[in-house]
């Protein structure tokens, strides 16, 4: 039985561009930006902002998919899926951004199959999109339009499971506090460094890659531990 689950973030952590912007930027019609704007500033949640966002794209499904087709990941992500694959440990893409997207990337690059949650993008009519939030849960203390920190929790998480968060953004805030450990980039490395979260900061896929053997070892396993409950204990 493996001792960690990997949750991976999608946009600007598998994918070098934050996939959705990317799409507003080219296809947006006006308004988008505010949106953007009141998300920032924390007046709505992830899941207001994107829906309203994603009704203002203004494009037909083949200049979608021939724009999601210049999207590039990050060069090491393949080798860090077949090395978790080799470990036997279960690896999960946790995204706010969009199914539709995350499928057509990832199978271009061959990993299709992988475990993908994130908000449904719906074709609603000629150059319309709607976005569904199947993965959203009425408590969620961010107001994600996927609830990453569900994914920690009972019924979905078992017993004694114990993750690693990887990420770079502010939808993984809240189920960064729930792993045991993050590899960290960008904002979400900022997040935690202010909170004083167990971490270990990532620039890229190769650098989380040459840490999958230190998770491995139990030696480092309880060490990690150790961190965690002493960071708490200062909290
Ligand atoms: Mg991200
Ligand atoms: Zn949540």
């Amino acid at each position: 039985m493996s001792p960690w689950t990997l949750l991976v973030d999608f946009d600007g952590t598998i994918s070098l561009e934050d996939v959705t912007d990317s799409l507003l930027i080219r296809f947006g019609r006006p308004g988008w930006d505010a949106l953007e704007a009141d998300w920032r500033e924390g007046r709505i949640g992830s899941r207001e902002c994107m829906a309203g966002q994603i009704a203002l794209l203004d494009c037909s499904r083949s200049e979608l998919d021939e724009h999601l087709a210049s999207m590039a990941i990050d060069p090491a992500f393949p080798a860090f899926v077949a090395a978790a694959r080799d470990a036997g440990m279960p690896l999960k893409i946790l995204s706010d951004g969009l199914d539709y997207a995350i499928e057509l990337i990832l199978a271009r690059h061959g990993l299709g199959g992988l475990p993908i949650t994130a908000n449904h993008l719906v074709e609603d009519g000629p150059r319309r999109w709607r976005l569904e939030f199947p993965h959203a849960k009425p408590d969620c203390r961010t107001a994600s339009g996927t609830c990453k920190c569900a994914f920690t929790q009972a019924p979905i998480a078992s017993a004694g499971e114990r993750f690693v968060m990887i990420g770079d953004g502010a939808s993984d805030f809240c189920v960064a506090g729930r792993a045991q450990i993050v590899f960290a980039k960008k904002r979400l490395l900022d997040h935690c460094l202010d909170t004083g979260l167990p971490h270990q900061p990532v620039a890229n896929f190769d650098q989380a890659l040459a840490l999958l053997p230190s998770l491995l070892s139990s030696l480092a396993a309880t060490h990690l531990i150790s961190q965690d409950q002493g960071s708490e204990s200062h909290a």
